[in-house]
């Protein structure tokens, strides 16, 4: 096949023109590579890549052009580039939903992520008393600041709210009752069911009330000598609305206290702070539940309140360390990354001053419209520029959700771009494959674009993409390949 020319095809090379392994190792240009990635991983590069070009030969594709010198080199680059790029990658949430969970929910402020460094660069305190010189106990290193935010008397850490949980289930309820309201036997995604958790944990439910109206007299009428406590769930993601009642913490606190029996609150997204203070909707904080009676309240450590994933459960003492003393909390525990980001995440609250400044999480929920608007603007032009003759591009007011189940139904105003595809004769389907092309499109940028399709169009909420990131967004655009 060597030299066979015609008008429209290459040249072509044959197997046997194929350079020898040794001989791309040595080129000048694959020194660089070998100090990159080490002999190892390039000579097996090396090895994969001659071996597709002999198939390609074999077969009579095979360029002249694709075995020179030059090509060789740049497509061994860029396969090692690809290679050795890390799976859990940097994207853009423009899906307008800020504590998207797939998308790792909160992101961390950089006191915490300075933290983070410090602590797994060197040998840290995780389990040493500075004090004593002896052994200490990684949950005080936040329980002091825990109890100063929440007014609770003690506090334990544990790897997510769902292990908290469980594990204040299995401490305080093994072989007991536990009296949980029909309306808040919650499913909180994936596999986390209040009744399935119930019984893993080894406690019996006992649901009272009926979907829409639970009232005092039907905890009252549950307690008996087996029940160990009475627990409330917070109603994260729906909402039940119409005639509706259900019982205060307060009142369950008073019903509870004569019988020994302790009530316990799933927060779910466990608010530290009154969020009306910056124009977000009302949610229970930590610290009023507390106040109300509860003995124990679990919360995660990264939905609302813009830490690392964590489990946290504050409350009496006595409780705090019988769940301390069961076996399961070894099993659960967290380690020192979670405790070195959770740390300086909580003295943040210390100074509510600056928090809508130096929050991630509360920063972003806080974006004031105009301000979304004016972003989505200055990027419209570059996306109508990158998307021409393919896609028509809008800035659109939209709606953006704070996620994770923290109040369901409340939408913040935002702005974003909204892409369509250009109508065509046969309508529907052809529209709906190019949005799902242009989205794929965008998914495999080197830093993925995220955004949601809804009503025909590819929506990108702006709430997320903060200014100091624009420009990076901005220019992989143009490496956008439709
Ligand atoms: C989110 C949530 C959970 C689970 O918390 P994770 O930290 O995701 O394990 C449990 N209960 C409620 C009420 C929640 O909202």
């Amino acid at each position: 096949m060597k030299g066979a020319i015609s008008l429209v095809s290459p040249i072509l090379a044959a197997a046997s023109d194929i350079p020898a392994v040794d001989r791309v190792l040595n080129l000048p240009q694959t020194q660089t590579l070998l100090t990159q990635y080490g002999r190892t991983q390039v000579t097996a590069a090396v090895r994969r890549l001659l071996d597709e070009l002999r198939s390609q030969a074999l077969a009579g594709t095979l360029a002249a052009s694709a075995i020179d010198d030059s090509s060789l080199s740049s497509s061994l680059e860029q396969r090692l580039a690809t290679a050795s790029r890390l799976q859990l990658r940097a994207m853009f949430n423009l899906t307008g939903t800020v504590l998207h969970t797939n998308l790792g929910r909160a992101l961390l402020p950089y006191e915490a992520v300075q933290a983070v460094i410090s602590a797994l660069t060197n040998p840290a305190n995780l389990e040493f008393d500075l004090e004593t010189g002896g052994r200490g106990d990684r949950d005080s290193l936040v329980e002091d600041v825990l109890c100063e935010l929440t007014g609770a008397e003690a506090a334990t850490i544990v790897n997510n709210n769902a292990a908290a949980v469980f594990l204040m289930l299995n401490a305080l309820a093994q072989r007991k009752e536990v009296i949980v309201s029909r309306g808040e036997l919650v499913e909180i995604g994936g596999a986390f069911r209040i009744p399935d958790i119930m019984q893993r944990a080894g406690a019996k439910l006992i649901e009272v009330g009926t979907t829409n109206r639970t009232h005092p007299a039907d905890y009252a009428n549950a307690i008996s000598a087996r029940s160990a406590m009475l627990m409330k769930v917070h109603c994260s993601n729906y909402a039940v609305s119409g005639f509706t009642s259900s019982v205060e913490v307060a009142t369950l606190a008073e019903l509870a206290r004569p019988h020994g029996v302790a009530v316990t609150v799933d927060l779910g997204s466990g608010t530290l702070i009154d969020l009306t203070q910056w124009g977000l909707p009302a949610e229970t904080t930590v610290r009023e539940t507390i106040r109300q009676g509860a003995d124990l309240v679990t919360f995660s450590g990264d939905k609302l309140l813009g830490g690392p994933q964590a489990g946290i459960i504050v409350g009496r003492a006595d409780l705090i360390q019988r769940i301390k003393k069961n076996p399961l909390k070894r099993a659960l525990r967290v380690g020192k990354l979670t405790l070195a980001a959770l740390e300086p995440v909580l003295r943040l609250y210390l100074a509510p001053e600056f928090l809508a400044e130096r929050l991630t999480t509360l920063r972003l929920l806080i974006r004031s419209q105009p301000q979304i608007q004016a972003q989505a603007e200055r990027l419209l032009p570059v996306l109508q520029v990158a998307l021409t003759g393919k896609y028509a591009v809008t800035a659109e007011a939209m709606f953006s959700q704070i996620g994770s189940g923290a109040l369901p139904v409340d939408q913040l105003p935002s702005y974003g771009l909204v892409l369509r595809a250009w109508s065509t004769a046969d309508g529907g389907k052809r529209h709906g494959r190019a949005l799902d092309k242009l989205e794929k499109a965008l998914r495999h940028l080197p830093r993925p674009v995220i955004g949601r399709i809804a009503s025909d169009a590819l929506w990108l909420d702006c709430r997320c993409l903060e200014e100091h990131d624009e420009n990076l967004f901005k220019v992989q655009l143009q490496d956008l390949s439709l």
